[in-house]
């Protein structure tokens, strides 16, 4: 399967399709959560009382980071380049879905992706596991393999790998997971011109 020949695009969303704002470490500061720890599993692994403020924290902080979104160089014009041509178009992210709604309004992008085809932590176990690729799998009527994953970190390539889907890789300069990706774009329309 070359990308050309790919119907069912499956889109992270943060420093995928927006430029990458989160400063991990401040959240991780602010939340005292320990450097080497993941944010969304330290969270929920606390009592429910702190675990409950603490996710009402970040979803005010992304709140802001959302409002504030701008489109990653060449990822409005792939989307359209994509919806053009009648792909189905999906967003996973482990950011709050009502935020990727906000996101996707602000860039520009909202009328490319039927929200339920929108999916955050709040509906699917977050990556790396491909709970939520399977979940548009299924809704989508489509073999997890005939679908591509698009990413900017290795949580979503492992998502993509774990669900049996094929992987990108965008928004990196030099790809630090070559075991993990089928293809590698250095931007959005660098992986426009790999579907031309
Ligand atoms: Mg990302």
């Amino acid at each position: 399967m070359t990308l050309k020949d790919v119907k069912h695009w499956v889109f992270d969303m943060d420093g995928t399709l927006t430029v990458a704002v989160h400063d991990f470490a401040a959240i991780r500061r602010a939340l005292d959560i320990p450097a080497q720890d993941d944010i969304l599993t330290h969270l929920n692994g606390l009592p429910a009382h702190e675990a409950q403020a603490k996710h009402a924290w970040l979803l005010e902080h992304e709140r802001e980071l959302a409002l504030a979104s701008t489109p990653a160089p060449g990822a409005v014009e792939l989307v359209r380049e994509l919806a053009a041509r009648g792909c189905r178009l999906g967003v996973l992210t482990r950011n709050a879905r009502e935020l990727a709604h906000i996101t996707l309004e602000a860039i520009g992008l909202a009328p490319f992706f039927a929200p339920q085809d929108v999916l955050g932590r709040d509906n699917a176990a977050h990556k790396p596991d491909p709970d939520g690729l399977l979940q548009l799998a299924r809704a989508w009527e489509v073999a997890p393999s005939q679908m591509v994953m698009v990413g900017d970190y290795r949580f979503d390539l492992d998502c993509g790998r774990a669900a049996g889907s094929k992987t990108v890789l965008v928004n990196v300069p030099q790809n630090p997971w070559p075991e993990l990706t089928d293809w590698h774009a250095r931007d959005c329309f660098e992986l426009r011109q790999l579907i031309a």
